[in-house]
């Protein structure tokens, strides 16, 4: 489901910073070689991610779910100097080609790509995180969320991606819910009822949740 008329989003990326000839690449390599390409944050959100990040100046971010590590080096080119960016990813397929990617940024000194499962990983990590983006298998968004929420530095903010899972949100009365879907309305309400943060959700893209921690 496309949330916006595919013309005004097409004026939108004309009047988005363009990407670079790497992120070009991760794209096209992504495309290529890949699967499930349509994972990838791309231009859009992509930029989104790195702005936020320059505006914020982080010295540690998390990254849960690298894939190809388009959304990392967007992440990365936001830190501060001396910044380190922790990417988790548990497919070591593509461990090859997006090591050579960050290589390529230029930032790979301050970019810590770990492979494993990111739920055995976190608990190892002591933070503080300045920011967190949860973006792997989205039945463990609360679960991430809990994992790292002591973690995060009073301020920081946390992003969650694809909260609106393609529009599943909105579920029709007798309608059954899948798994996934019901992992993401249970994540939704689950922020929205927390008080530990303060959360807008983005219509961006697939959505994405932003909370920050008071
Ligand atoms: N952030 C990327 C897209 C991530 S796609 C971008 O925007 O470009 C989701 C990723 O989460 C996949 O690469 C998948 O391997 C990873 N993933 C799924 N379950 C995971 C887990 N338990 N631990 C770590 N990574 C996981
Ligand atoms: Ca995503």
């Amino acid at each position: 489901m496309e949330f916006i008329d595919p013309a005004l989003l097409a004026y939108c990326e004309d009047h988005t910073s363009g990407e670079d000839a790497l992120l070009k690449k991760i794209t096209r390599e992504t495309q290529a070689k890949v699967l499930m390409p349509r994972m990838l944050s791309g231009h859009l959100q992509g930029k989104m991610l790195e702005l936020f990040t320059k505006m914020i100046q982080p010295q540690t971010i998390l990254e849960i779910g690298t894939y190809t590590g388009y959304s990392g080096v967007c992440l990365a080119r936001g830190l501060k100097k001396g910044g380190k960016l922790i990417t988790l990813d548990i497919n070591d397929e593509l461990e090859t080609m997006v090591r050579g990617f960050f290589e390529e940024s230029g930032l790979s000194d301050q970019i810590d790509y770990r492979l494993g499962n990111a739920l055995k990983i976190i608990p190892t990590l002591s933070g503080p995180f300045d920011l967190v983006f949860i973006d792997a298998d989205k039945v463990n968004n609360a679960t991430y969320f809990d994992l790292i929420i002591d973690k995060v530095r009073p301020g920081g903010i946390i992003l969650a991606d694809n909260v609106l899972w393609s529009g599943k949100v909105l579920v029709a009365e007798g309608q059954k819910v899948d798994k996934d879907s019901k992992a993401i309305l249970d994540f939704n309400a689950k922020i929205q009822n927390d008080p530990r943060v303060e959360n807008v959700l983005l219509p961006i893209r697939d959505g994405i949740m932003m909370a920050r921690k008071i």
